[in-house]
């Protein structure tokens, strides 16, 4: 069974970055910046900002959190977004979810521009991947094909099962895919019989944010099981949505929980940063 960490992939795409950092900030004489907003004071949505900050910092690029209570009004975040769309010295903008109820995702993905959207939540993104377009590709989906591919996971021709329809996850994994030439089935909560469709898969996306749904009894054997979802256990540990330990006797590969998909959804909002500052700059300098 091979054990798909990130370890390797995720400080290889580091030092790309890095290198990256540096030139840029030698060729135009500042630094990139990453600008986070955090609202409310979630204990998880504040480590996941703190460790974005310090990676950000450590590639050599400038951070900045913003964070504002749980009682501010949509239409101060998105007037303070508004700011950093059109500041100069911010290439990245990122706004932290979960949101407070009163936050509506359908007006929240707009916000951001799409030259600064380095998250690729907006829907002009969303669009351009779904057609199969270059575009900016959201973290999670875009550092498991990292991961994938590091590992010499072959995707053309095989079928791909993802269980998780969100807009930030499970439907741009199937999209992602759907471009490397799998054929892909797209499970949510309203499918019937998950475990037989499951069982088809040769590579298997589990996303549904439910600890410990997916047991051995979902595999076809020698499959690839990537575990995407993130829970903390009543002794705070962390734990996906695959039982890994019974998972692991039937999957050939299978990536951990923690220490596999977690590390390259930052490697790739670091590696969006700096290909959202270069753009801009160039684009800039184009016009000059
Ligand atoms: P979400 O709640 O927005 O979406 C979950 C999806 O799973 C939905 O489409 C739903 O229809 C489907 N689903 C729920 N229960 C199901 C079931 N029993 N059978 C089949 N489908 C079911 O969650 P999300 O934002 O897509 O995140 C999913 C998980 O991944 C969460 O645990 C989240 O914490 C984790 N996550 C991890 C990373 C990372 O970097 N490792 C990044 C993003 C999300």
């Amino acid at each position: 069974m091979l054990l798909l960490t990130a370890k390797p992939v995720a400080e290889k795409i580091r030092v790309e970055v890095k290198r990256r950092v540096h030139l840029f900030s030698q060729q135009f004489g500042r630094r990139p910046k990453l600008s986070v907003i955090l609202v409310g004071d979630d204990n998880a949505s504040q480590i996941y900002t703190q460790r974005k900050g310090e990676l950000a910092l450590q590639l050599g690029m400038d951070h900045e959190t913003i964070t504002f209570p749980k009682s501010v009004t949509p239409a101060e975040v998105r007037n303070r977004v508004q700011k950093l769309n059109q500041d100069p010295g911010v290439d990245g903008i990122l706004i932290q979810r979960p949101l407070p109820k009163k936050f509506l995702e359908g007006d929240v993905l707009f916000w951001i521009s799409p030259e600064k959207d380095v998250d690729a939540f907006h829907p002009q993104h969303a669009g351009e991947l779904h057609l199969g377009l270059p575009t900016f590709e959201p973290c999670t989906p875009a550092g498991i094909m990292e991961l994938l591919s590091h590992y010499q996971i072959s995707i053309q021709g095989k079928v791909a099962c993802v269980i998780g329809r969100s807009p930030i996850v499970g439907q741009p994994m199937a999209a992602l895919l759907l471009k490397a030439d799998a054929t892909v089935i797209q499970c949510h909560s309203k499918t019937q019989d998950l475990k037989a469709l499951a069982r088809q898969a040769d590579i298997l996306i589990v996303a549904a944010g439910k600890a410990g749904l997916v047991d051995a009894t979902y595999i076809k054997p020698g499959a690839t099981v990537i575990d995407v979802g993130i829970h903390r256990t009543s002794d705070g540990k962390l734990t996906g949505d695959v039982l890994f330990e019974e998972v692991a006797q039937v999957a050939s590969a299978i990536s951990p929980v923690p220490g596999g998909v977690g590390p390259m959804t930052l490697s790739i909002l670091m590696r969006n940063t700096i290909h959202a500052a270069e753009i801009r700059e160039r684009a800039r300098q184009h016009l000059a």
